[in-house]
């Protein structure tokens, strides 16, 4: 029999030290750079292991038991070992996997998917991470959780905070946290205080807190929350038939959500469930492109600070705490590091509402990304493509009311015929 979720390790990711726990501040003893876990029992496990995985993850798709019904422990195989008792989870993952048709036609790419991450419990793609991450608290026997967000984050964990009957803090950069996210923080009871600062603001106090206060950290510098966001990429390979797309593109904040894909699909590789990588390329606002100014001016060895402002306001991070990690994903797997403005992202976003697609700003940046990728050359017409998509539509709603061919009519007398006066002369001007 294959174990039951494995044994693993930290390893740092910059000089390579192997710990077997962390500290809260979840960073190497040697170095200060963060950890990633590693599974070193995969290298002796025998060939069968990998290939029975398909199987068993294929048949705990009809089961109702939470550790199967969940799209992030369902793989645990491939995770860290816990015990039963401990799971936190709410059906999280288990996302569809939807092809668009008008971008599709419009960018002559016939195989464009996206994985819509808006569709777990909390509405975006940091359920799978929090999922993992609040498990391992609840092993440690830790009552408070605490992160630091740009407003999914906070939603994630207060909603997992109080499923798992625990304690959160969350804190915010004051007015730049989108009403539905501050919305579900709220409603799911966490203790919510807004900073006078911005998101790398609130990080920083919160390394502040955890010092002194005995919370659980569970931003993504929490190795735990790469783990469970990596199962993305064992759900969409899945959902693909395990024949890896060309391209795989996502938005990047702070790397974490980047970093986890290409994390999982490395390890697919590395197990034999796939003989190759998709190029995954991570998707930057431009005015908040550290990754991409990293990557131009110095190839990735130092990070480059920004000053972020965007609209995006989930992609809204000028120091990314995963920038290693993602620089990383990119060179092995031959993925390119895109900006796109403001116009663009509100473009693309109308372009997937139009298709009956509902998405935050940050993940229409994606669709943004892909034009200009396509128009480079970059990505051809016979590649299978998938965007993942990391959040839902009615997390910011503010955003939707200035987006370009909306329109609302009106008001005008409750009268029917003149609705259908109103309708004639829109569709007599096309
Ligand atoms: C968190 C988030 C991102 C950015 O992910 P990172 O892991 O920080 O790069 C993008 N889009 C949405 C909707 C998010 O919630
Ligand atoms: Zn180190």
């Amino acid at each position: 029999m294959p174990p039951q979720t494995a044994t693993h390790v930290l390893r740092c990711v910059y000089c390579g030290k192997v710990q077997e726990t962390a500290d809260r501040m979840f960073r190497c003893t040697q170095c200060s750079e963060l950890l990633e876990a590693v599974y070193p029992e995969w290298a002796s496990a025998p060939p069968e292991f990998a290939l029975r995985l398909k199987e068993i993850w294929r048949e705990r798709r009809g089961s109702s038991l939470p550790e199967n019904a969940s799209g992030v422990w369902r793989f645990r195989e491939l995770l860290p070992r816990v015990e039963r008792q401990h799971i936190v989870t709410m059906c999280e993952g288990n996302t569809p996997l939807v092809p668009l048709k008008k971008a599709a036609r419009e960018l002559h790419l016939p195989n464009l998917l996206v994985k819509h991450q808006g569709m777990n419990p909390t509405g975006s793609f940091k359920d799978t991470g929090i999922s993992a991450a609040i498990t391992m608290a609840k092993a440690e026997g830790f009552s408070w959780v605490c992160c630091a967000s740009t407003g999914n984050t906070s939603a994630s964990v207060a909603a997992y905070a109080a499923r798992a009957e625990m304690k959160s803090i969350v804190l915010l950069p004051a007015g730049q946290v989108a009403a539905g996210k501050l919305a579900q923080a709220l409603e799911y009871g966490a203790n919510v205080l807004q900073l006078r600062t911005d998101f790398d603001g609130c990080l920083r106090v919160l390394h502040e807190v955890v010092r002194k206060f005995s919370a659980y950290l569970l931003n993504s510098l929490n190795p735990y929350r790469l783990e469970g966001q990596k199962t993305v990429a064992f759900e969409l390979m899945e959902q693909l038939d395990w024949q890896v797309p060309e391209h795989v593109i996502v938005p990047g904040g702070n790397l974490g959500n980047s970093s986890a894909l290409g994390k999982g699909f490395m390890e697919l590789r590395d197990l034999g469930l796939i003989q190759s990588l998709p190029k995954i390329s991570i998707i930057q606002a431009a005015g908040a492109n550290p990754l991409v100014r990293t990557m131009r001016e110095n190839g990735g060895t130092e990070l480059i600070r920004v000053t972020p402002e965007t609209r995006a306001t989930a992609i809204r991070i000028g120091n990314p705490a995963s920038w290693r990690k993602a620089v990383n994903v990119l060179k092995s797997s031959g993925g390119a590091c895109e900006e796109v403005s403001e116009k663009e992202i509100a473009q693309a976003k109308a372009e997937l509402g139009a298709e009956g697609i509902g998405c935050e700003p940050a993940s229409a940046a994606t669709l943004a990304g892909l034009k200009k990728l396509v128009a480079a050359g970059f990505v051809k017409s016979a590649d299978k493509v998938v965007l993942v998509l990391t959040g839902h539509m009615l997390k910011d709603v503010d955003y939707m009311k200035q987006l370009p061919g909306q329109s609302l009519l009106g008001p005008m007398e409750a009268d029917g015929d003149a609705v259908i006066r109103t309708l004639e002369q829109i569709y007599a001007r096309h």
